[in-house]
């Protein structure tokens, strides 16, 4: 059982502003959404619920294991209605963690049995958005000339004094997909820079493709000044390693499999990390939070963000990432709440986002007892 210290520093985690840019949408479905979801296709007869149920809810698992989940997670949540309710349960389960700025990240998906395609998938992720019910949810329009304005798309001016959530959308490259594929997600991304995307991720089964396949629709990206992260050194694979330092995203996610030469790039090149302690400790990519490369990260000031990774998946939150780094590492409130107001600086979006955000951060400075 834990100690009033330690229900002391979760609660304050939780009240802290947090700033969430490494989160899949698929990997952040709530238990309960998923059995349900499993237990309707049970009674249409499309799978077996009795065989899916302890793979839902079984704790600790395998990245091979994370892998075959998310298969199937794609079979539950097929159809557009429910990759809308998904999308508004998801970015509600984030504001009521105090997260003030999610940037989440989705594959767009073809399921021509459900008349599904790229778009239609993101058409139903932004009618997700603007379903939700406990808070303003605030977009940013990157394709406004003018810089900045960024749009309140589910409140009305009587709500204004309602909690707001921040937001952008990241398009994710799968890495199976092939190299047309990947050049369709970013024309994507770019047709819906004024529906709140606001950059591009390459992602999926890290043993799967080559970095050749999705190069030129990275560069298109890079071209046409979309911001890109890539998922880095999920396995030991030095030759993408280096091409992907190489081509200097503006972040990138994991680099757990680095070697020392390779560390050193990362940090004279300065390109920011997001950090995914629990899920790096549960596929088993680093032995414990203790021997995370965070701290050493953190002692060398490099940028970084605590983020969840797929906090359905691997039962966490955004508090509990905090608190962790808090019990492993000792760091005080003041300590914890810098790393988060820092990681402002390496959100996709523009300065005046970026100084909306920093409003909130002077403000919660100001409440919160450090
Ligand atoms: P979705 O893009 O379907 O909303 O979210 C789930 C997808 O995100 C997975 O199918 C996978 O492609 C990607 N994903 C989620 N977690 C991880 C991770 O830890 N590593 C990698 N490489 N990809 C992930």
């Amino acid at each position: 059982m834990e100690g009033d210290d330690d229900v002391e520093m979760r609660e304050w985690c939780h009240a802290l502003p947090k700033i969430e840019l490494h989160a899949h949408l698929n990997g952040s479905i709530r238990d309960s959404t998923l059995l349900e979801l499993a237990k309707r296709l049970g009674e249409k007869g499309v799978i077996v619920f009795e065989d899916v149920e302890h793979i839902i809810m079984k704790y600790g698992r395998s990245l091979p294991e994370c892998f075959q989940l998310f298969d199937l997670f794609h079979i539950l949540a097929t159809d557009h209605e429910t990759v809308t309710r998904i999308t508004k349960e998801v970015i509600e389960d984030f504001a009521a963690e105090n997260v003030v700025y999610l940037e989440l990240r989705t594959t767009p998906k073809k399921n021509e049995a459900k008349g599904m395609t790229k778009r239609s998938y993101m058409k139903a992720v932004i009618d997700g958005l603007r379903a939700v019910e406990t808070v303003d949810v605030v977009l940013f329009d990157s394709s406004n000339e003018n810089g900045s304005e960024s749009t309140i798309i589910n409140g009305t001016s009587a709500e204004m004094k309602r909690r707001k959530i921040y937001m952008g959308l990241l398009l994710s490259i799968d890495r199976r997909e092939t190299t047309t594929a990947a050049v369709e997600t970013v024309d994507l991304a770019v047709e819906m820079k004024d529906l709140g995307v606001v950059g591009i991720d390459l992602s999926g089964n890290p043993v799967i493709g080559e970095w050749q396949t999705y190069l030129p629709a990275l560069k298109h990206a890079k071209e046409v000044g979309l911001p890109i992260t890539l998922h880095c050194g999920e396995v030991p694979n030095k030759k993408e390693i280096q091409a992907m330092l190489d081509f200097c995203p503006q972040r990138m996610g994991h680099v757990c499999y680095l070697e020392e030469e390779e560390w050193k790039t990362l940090k004279s090149l300065k390109i920011p990390v997001e950090i995914c302690l629990t899920s790096n400790v549960r596929t088993e990519r680093v032995p414990s939070v203790e021997y995370h490369h965070f701290v050493d990260l953190y002692n060398a000031k490099h940028p970084l963000a605590l983020c969840t990774d797929d906090p359905g998946l691997f039962s966490t939150s955004l508090s509990n990432e905090y608190f962790l780094v808090a019990s492993a590492f000792g760091l005080s409130k003041g300590e914890m709440l810098q790393i988060s107001q820092k990681a402002v600086e390496y959100i996709f979006a523009d300065s005046e986002m970026k100084k909306s955000l920093m409003k909130v951060f002077e403000d919660a400075q100001r409440k919160l007892v450090l």
